[in-house]
């Protein structure tokens, strides 16, 4: 294990056990009862306009219950995602009022963050663990560490640790984000995608090309090209190369490519020179296709702009564009609009997609709910044989952990989200709104501005 250099707060964190008795002892003090002493955790309903996914799915639930958990969902919180209450109680858990759960339970599980009137009902010493998206309203954060609440969030997981593989929500939701951004665009298409010889004569396949091929990129090829469209990919990682080819797609080299691939695997913000040369080469593949999905993303910075407004303007009648990367600040669209669709005069459909996995919620859900089960069961110590022993064994010297504990023991723990906290102007980071893809993806943020002033759209840590 790395050993961790960690800010004077995060000391007091250093194995700091906060055990399912103990948590519950405050709420105890309110609620008069004890229900028992295994871990209990909570599914909630989502409050999100739109948002139709569930933390936790019943499949998911008796993994928690043989690990020795107690399930509490709150009534109707997997409607949206077609679950209902009756597969949940089949499954071990039991279905609890609003006000039980928030004061019975040791941790609340959520897909995006809590909203005003959820904030209110958290109490000391208990937890939340959802996409929390610190980094880009980390006032949001120090809310929730001024009530004591330990704040979780599956955002600032290391992404390339393969043991963390299973509880990587930014991956899974950017999946879901891909496939659904490739199907919106063959919706509002008004041609085919694949080639059809037909009596009636023939249609030649739609030349599509993915702007950013991480992991929605990718995903968004492999399902263009199942629906028969001839796919195209770029990134500015050179890395990405050998995997768009290996989905049969064409990569589009550009001869003012510079590598950009930056730390962990992302890419880094190009230069201004970079960038301007970037869009003029780009603007010109643009123009030759009919159909262009973008998502890019660069870790704490607004997403980049690689369809200019003169790129859109050469572009064809019918063509298409589905913007993954759109935000109150901007996409990698010019005039694309979160949430909305606008038809440009020269007759180009721009989407400005939001909260794409909110669409698919069944499978999103299935796949959120693996990787919160797997993190969940990560931070839980204690034995299953002894549910009394469980408890959430809180220690930022794990690498896991020093990347998804935010707060903790009423301070700020995670490093990054401390330094916003303390570089930031009034008023300069702010609480953001909107839905942001990524988890992010593709997920539920929205852009506030990052210590430099420049607008953090985005979120990793
Ligand atoms: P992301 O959402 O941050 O960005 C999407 C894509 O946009 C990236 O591929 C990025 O390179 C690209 N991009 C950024 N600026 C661009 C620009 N100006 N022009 C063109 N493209 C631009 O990325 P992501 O999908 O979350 O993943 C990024 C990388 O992380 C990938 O290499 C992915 O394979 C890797 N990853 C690894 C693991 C793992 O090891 N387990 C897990 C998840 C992701």
């Amino acid at each position: 294990m790395v050993p961790l250099v960690l800010p004077l707060p995060s000391l007091t964190v250093l194995a700091s056990v906060l055990t399912g008795a103990a948590a519950r002892s405050e709420a105890k003090r309110g609620a008069g009862d004890d229900r028992g002493t295994a871990v209990r955790v909570a599914v909630v309903k989502e409050s999100a306009p739109g948002e139709r996914r569930v933390a936790l799915v019943p499949e998911t639930v008796p993994r928690l219950v043989q690990a020795g958990l107690q399930v509490l969902v709150e009534r109707g919180a997997g409607d949206g995602a077609w679950f209902p209450d009756s597969a949940y109680t089949d499954a071990g858990a039991t279905i609890a009022s609003t006000e039980d759960l928030y004061r019975d339970a040791d941790a609340i599980l959520t897909v995006t963050r809590p909203d005003e009137a959820a904030i209110g009902r958290l109490r000391a010493g208990q937890a939340v663990i959802g996409m929390l998206a610190p980094l880009v309203d980390p006032q949001f954060a120090r809310v929730l560490a001024e009530r004591g609440v330990t704040a979780i969030s599956l955002d600032g997981l290391p992404r390339t640790l393969s043991r963390a593989q299973g509880m990587d929500a930014l991956t899974s939701q950017a999946n879901v984000a891909g496939y659904k951004a490739a199907l919106v665009a063959a919706e509002a298409y008004g041609r085919f995608f694949p080639l059809l010889i037909t009596a009636a004569g023939t249609a030649r396949p739609a030349k599509l090309l993915v702007l950013g091929t991480g992991v929605a990129g990718l995903q968004a090829i492999g399902t263009a090209r199942r629906l028969g469209a001839q796919v195209s990919g770029y990134d500015v990682r050179p890395a990405s190369k050998g995997e768009v080819e290996s989905l049969g797609a064409t990569f589009l080299e550009l001869t003012s490519a510079v590598s950009a691939a930056g730390e962990g695997g992302y890419a880094r913000e190009l230069t201004a020179e970079e960038r301007d040369a970037q869009q003029a080469e780009l603007a010109a593949h643009i123009a030759r296709h009919d159909v262009i999905i973008t998502t890019a993303q660069v870790p704490g910075r607004r997403p980049p702009l690689l369809v200019t407004a003169d790129a859109v303007a050469a572009m064809s009648p019918g063509s298409v564009i589905v913007d993954m990367g759109s935000s109150p600040l901007g996409g990698n669209v010019a005039g694309s609009e979160p949430g909305r669709t606008v038809v440009t005069p020269n007759g180009v459909t721009i989407i400005g997609a939001q909260n794409l996995p909110a669409s698919v919620p069944t499978a999103s859900s299935n796949a959120y709910s693996r990787n919160i089960s797997a993190l969940l069961l990560h931070l839980v110590g204690g034995s299953p044989d002894d549910p009394a022993s469980r408890a959430l064994a809180i220690d930022t010297t794990d690498e896991i952990q020093a990347g998804v504990i935010i707060a903790h023991g009423g301070e700020i723990v995670h490093p990054a989200v401390a330094k916003l906290l303390d570089t930031a102007e009034p008023g300069v980071v702010q609480a953001a709104s909107g839905q942001v893809q990524n988890g992010q993806a593709a997920s539920e943020q929205a852009g506030g501005e990052d210590a430099d002033g420049e607008p953090a759209a985005n979120q990793r840590s």
